[in-house]
């Protein structure tokens, strides 16, 4: 058997054109405001793929570059500004924060309704009680959507999610149950780990580790989801091992081009989403 490739790079093309032509359509005026506290060279890529991105669709950013030695108090008197602000939609702030900002703290302060991420506490209590409406985490709803694209229907399969972060494995978790899936959630203190990833119908892998998932952990059929993004020798790897796992699955995500373009395309989503409330 040789798994069906879920392509996220087509994917998220095809959605990106549909937040285009949705906003030119309704002559929406969206706008995403952007916080860069800090030198962080990964951050700094990423929040230049944010902006590209909502250029690509027609959403206006608005990008805040601040010191290191930001503080607190400036972090918050801005984010409580843009919280104000009609021509901003969504607030983002890159992540991490520089070690002497409580994350946790900061981000308690972006209006919920702005809260594009999804990682506002109000945003994931909404998420967990099934509430259409809320913002969901962008990795996590962007696993779903890989996973609809194969038309396979998700009610009642059994569902493995390998890692339990707040920002990923707890929220697929969440997620697929939205969905009607059975869902285990599994992690570091895990028993026999292939035995509990081998009965899984969808297996969703956030570990942070490369090639961890291998062949012999997946059920034959199985639809494989790899969010792990792993740096070596320059290159990415993801946490299941694609080219055996791909012998075995019935559709896989590769790494890169699965889940990675999804997140931003979900981010862009949340801000329209956002704009239209
Ligand atoms: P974390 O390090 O926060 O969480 C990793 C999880 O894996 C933890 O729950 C941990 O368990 C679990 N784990 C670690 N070792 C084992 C093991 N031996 N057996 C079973 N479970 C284990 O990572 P994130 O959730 O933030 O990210 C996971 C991966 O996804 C990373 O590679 C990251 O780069 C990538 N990522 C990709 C994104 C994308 O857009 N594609 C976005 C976000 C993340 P425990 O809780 O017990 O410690």
């Amino acid at each position: 058997m040789k798994a069906d490739v879920i392509d996220g790079k087509a994917l998220a093309e095809k959605i990106r054109a549909e937040l285009k032509s949705k906003i030119e359509k309704q002559g929406l005026q969206v706008g995403l405001a952007v916080i860069l506290a800090g030198s962080n060279p990964a951050s700094q890529v990423y929040v230049t793929n944010k902006i590209t991105a909502c250029g690509q669709v027609g959403i206006k950013s608005f990008v805040h570059y601040l010191g290191d030695d930001t503080t607190e108090e400036q972090l918050v008197k801005l984010i409580k500004k843009l919280n104000t602000d009609k021509k901003v939609n969504g607030i983002l702030v890159q992540l991490p924060l520089p070690k002497h900002l409580d994350e946790r703290k900061i981000l308690s302060h972006i209006n919920p309704a702005k809260d594009v991420d999804g990682f506002h506490a109000l945003n994931a209590g909404a998420m967990f009680l099934g509430w259409e409406d809320c913002l969901p985490a962008c990795t996590p709803a962007g696993c779903i959507e890989l996973i609809k694209s194969t038309k396979v229907d998700m009610a009642g399969k059994h569902a493995v999610v390998v890692g339990r972060s707040n920002i990923v494995g707890k929220p697929v978790a969440i997620l697929l149950l939205n969905e009607n899936c059975t869902v285990t959630i599994a992690h570091s203190k895990t028993k026999d780990l292939p035995s509990v990833t081998r009965q899984a119908d969808i297996l969703v892998a956030a570990v942070g580790r490369k090639h961890f998932i291998t062949a012999d952990m997946i059920k034959p059929g199985a639809i494989v989801i790899d969010v792990g993004i792993n740096r070596e020798d320059g290159r990415l790897y993801g946490d299941v091992d694609f080219d055996n796992a791909s012998k075995v699955a019935s559709h896989i995500t590769p790494v890169p081009g699965g889940v990675g373009p999804m997140t931003i395309t979900m981010l862009l989503k949340n801000t329209v989403k956002a704009a239209l409330k």
